[in-house]
């Protein structure tokens, strides 16, 4: 049998990048997944592939967020993997003397305030059951500070991370395990996006990967694989770093 046999997974931001290639590699595995983004097309397009459910909701909407977990446990009785991903990039030139207030509030709305609604939604259907796995997209910019200025990307990163932890300690008890994913620059449109308005960032940022390029989104896929399934069972509360060695270096 297969590591992820009959396991239901909800995967936030399934549309693109790492949560596309994720969906992909946890159907691979057996799962049944449930795509989740606000983008109806890619969604929909990616739920078909994986033969799995899509849901449209804003992560950023409690009610939402309320409902698709339920609308989950309705349709298939359980829910095991909660892979709480979806995320903006940084907004331009997002320094601390140029990021205005506006655009700082979204970041943390979309990339933290959105984990804290899926936590908060997932762990009673996981406690029922005694059992689950929750993983967090953060980033390696919550563990080091970037060659770039990102504050307001960085600070909702650290947050995700530091959210993980006390989740993965309060929870470790009833059987839930909560992690968080720090990948390192992902060759996906939101990394295209970023260096495509400034090319310059990418050649600065290569510079300090000791593998030497970004990782392709299948090879995040591959570690959230991993902390889904009962492979990482010993693990819990963890920084769990995919970075090509940048945060080692
Ligand atoms: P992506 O832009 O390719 O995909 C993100 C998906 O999230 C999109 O399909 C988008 O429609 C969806 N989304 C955005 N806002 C949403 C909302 N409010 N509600 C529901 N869905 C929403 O990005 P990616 O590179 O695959 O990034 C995925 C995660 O990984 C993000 O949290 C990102 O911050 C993080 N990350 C990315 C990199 C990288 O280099 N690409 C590195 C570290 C961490």
């Amino acid at each position: 049998t297969q590591r992820l046999d009959g396991r239901v997974a909800v995967i936030t931001g399934a549309g693109s990048g790492i949560g596309l290639a994720t969906a992909r590699r946890f159907a691979a595995e057996g799962a049944k997944v449930v795509c989740v983004d606000l983008d109806a097309e890619t969604g929909a397009k990616a739920a078909n592939e994986v033969d799995g459910l899509f849901i449209q909701a804003d992560v950023t909407d409690e009610a939402a967020v309320r409902d698709l977990f339920q609308r989950v446990v309705d349709e298939y009785g359980r829910l095991d993997i909660a892979f709480n991903n979806a995320g903006i990039s940084p907004p331009d030139d997002d320094s601390i003397l140029t990021t205005g207030l506006e655009a700082w509030k979204r970041v943390q709305e979309v990339n933290l305030t959105s984990v804290y609604l899926c936590c908060k939604y997932a762990i009673p259907h996981m406690q029922r059951q005694g059992k689950g796995s929750i993983i967090n997209t953060a980033s390696f910019v919550a563990v080091m500070g970037a060659a770039t200025s990102q504050i307001s990307y960085s600070a909702s990163k650290g947050g995700v991370l530091a959210m993980s932890r006390e989740l993965g300690v309060q929870f470790a008890r009833e059987g839930i395990r909560v992690n968080a994913l720090c990948p390192g620059p992902v060759n996906t449109p939101l990394l295209q996006e970023l260096f495509a308005k400034d090319p310059e960032r990418a050649a600065r940022r290569l510079v300090h990967i000791p593998l030497g390029r970004f990782a392709e989104p299948e090879e995040i896929a591959a570690a959230v694989a991993f902390l889904a399934s009962d492979d990482s069972s010993f693990m819990t509360a963890n920084t769990f770093l995919v970075d090509g060695g940048i945060s080692g270096a």
